[in-house]
């Protein structure tokens, strides 16, 4: 599998340390508020590709943090007059509960919280600072970024550069202006923790140098996230993890692209600033999974209305055809395996692998799934067989479920509904079209529309 590596900037085979393990650490988000569409992106690309990881087979250790210490966080509580705890706990519920909708796999994620890893950050800083790469200055801990020969190395920016550019703060306390506080001095009105720097609270990008090694290793085989977090977050974490192990990171670094809105920024400003739940009141959230896969990860993509409903009716077209080979499981003669099916049906799977294993190309991928449809509605028929038909009916769904859709099938209409149309197919059947009328119009009371293809009966449901 070839992914792109943003700290070589180009496509590298992906060959995991351990051999049948993949170790993914993704930095998640501050829990402040709830998520929003350019969260999803993120959540939603490295969890495919942690998907397809698990379809070839490989063990899968996944770890999303939780940043639930940082000035966002307190500014809340203040706000708030509650505490930083209970800001964070009410958001990681309703992050979860987003992750669960988009179809992300909680069940195999790891949520390391950085509240919950105070000591084991002191401890961290503590060895930076024992090795020499962090300094106190009354009760600030700053890393010596003048320490750090390769310092720029994944973002490519240039420490002289930097160093010009950098803005001086008022508080002049630091050896060298990019050197970035490891460790924050205690202010009013801030929580703060007992150090033997004083009392005081970690900086940010100290959290998932410290998460990332004690849950996953010194050394990982994918750290990933937005590419805003590029500068200065991951070269921090990098700047830190490597001092302190003197070994590599991360093998691989994957960075998304931004979600453009109407083709505009996304920004509070710009009034264009969505959150995943304010878009699961105006459609299926599985709906903004299958257009974020529909774009390739590393790229903008544009978020409108047109994008959306575009998304909306492709997905339906995959659950038609996925719909018309179930129904035809039910009815069709019992018979053999075709090697011709199973062949053409193989070739689409192989495509599909094709494009993962080309940079996470979803885009093409979801082509295969198309083709697989678009194959079954016109060669199958009421004459073939139920195993041709189970064999790519399985597929679809096998690699369905790699992209993490169909997950809102089961749901789609109930036992009864299910009942009328096959009370209805049996009175056609018997030529009782009256029958047959008002089982439809009974249906259709219900909440369903039916149309009658040459594959058999497909349905949708009326929006409300
Ligand atoms: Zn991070």
């Amino acid at each position: 599998m070839k992914l792109y590596n943003t700290l070589t900037r180009k496509k590298e085979e992906f060959i995991p340390i351990e051999s049948n393990k993949v170790k993914m650490y993704v930095c998640g988000p501050t829990v402040y508020n709830y998520i929003h569409v350019g969260n999803a992106r993120p959540m939603i690309v490295f969890d495919t590709l942690r998907r397809y990881f698990q379809y070839k087979g490989y063990k899968v250790d996944y770890i999303v943090n939780f940043t639930d210490i940082d000035d966002k966080m307190i500014k809340k509580a203040n706000e708030e007059n509650t505490t930083v705890k209970k800001i964070a706990d009410k958001f990681i519920a309703e992050y979860l509960t987003d992750s669960k909708n988009l179809n992300i796999k909680e069940e195999d994620t790891t949520h390391p919280r950085a509240l919950d890893h105070i000591g084991d950050i002191i401890k961290f800083i503590k060895e930076l600072e024992e090795k020499g790469f962090a300094y106190n200055v009354n009760g600030n801990v700053y890393f010596d970024i003048s320490k750090c020969k390769d310092y720029g190395k994944l973002s490519k920016k240039n420490l002289e550069d930097l160093v010009s550019g950098a803005r001086v703060e008022v508080s002049d306390e630091k050896k060298n202006p990019i050197d970035f506080a490891l460790w924050k001095k205690e202010k009013q009105g801030e929580p703060s923790w007992g150090s033997p720097w004083g009392k005081g609270r970690p900086g940010w990008h100290i959290e998932c140098s410290v998460m990332s090694r004690k849950y996953l290793g010194d050394t990982i085989d994918i750290h990933a996230g937005g590419e805003d977090l590029q500068f200065p977050h991951h070269e921090n974490e990098i700047a830190q993890t490597e001092s302190l192990t003197g070994k590599p990171f991360a093998r691989f670094w994957l960075h998304n692209g931004m979600i453009n809105v109407d083709n505009h920024k996304m920004s509070k400003s710009l009034n264009n600033f969505f959150t995943v739940r304010d878009v699961s009141e105006l459609f299926d959230l599985e709906i903004l999974r299958f257009f974020i896969l529909s774009g390739h990860y590393r790229k903008p993509i544009n978020y409108s209305k047109d994008t959306i409903n575009q998304a909306k009716s492709s997905l339906e077209r995959l659950y038609n055809g996925k719909r018309s080979l179930e129904y035809m499981l039910d009815k069709n003669p019992k018979g053999q395996l075709s090697n011709d099916i199973k062949q053409t049906i193989d070739n689409f799977k192989s495509e599909f692998e094709k494009s993962m294993e080309d940079d996470i190309n979803t885009a093409d991928a979801i082509t295969s799934l198309f083709e697989i449809v678009r194959f079954t509605n016109s060669n199958f028929n009421n004459n073939t067989s139920v195993e041709d038909i189970k064999y790519a009916l399985e597929t679809l769904e096998l690699l369905g479920d790699v992209l993490g859709i169909f997950y809102k099938e089961e749901e789609e209409i109930s036992d009864d509904i299910k009942k009328l149309i096959e009370d209805r197919q049996e009175a056609k059947k018997n030529k009782d079209y009256d029958k047959a009328d008002k089982i439809r119009e009974k249906i259709y009371a219900l909440g369903v529309v039916l149309e009658d293809t040459r594959q058999g009966v497909k349905w949708k449901k009326i929006k409300k």
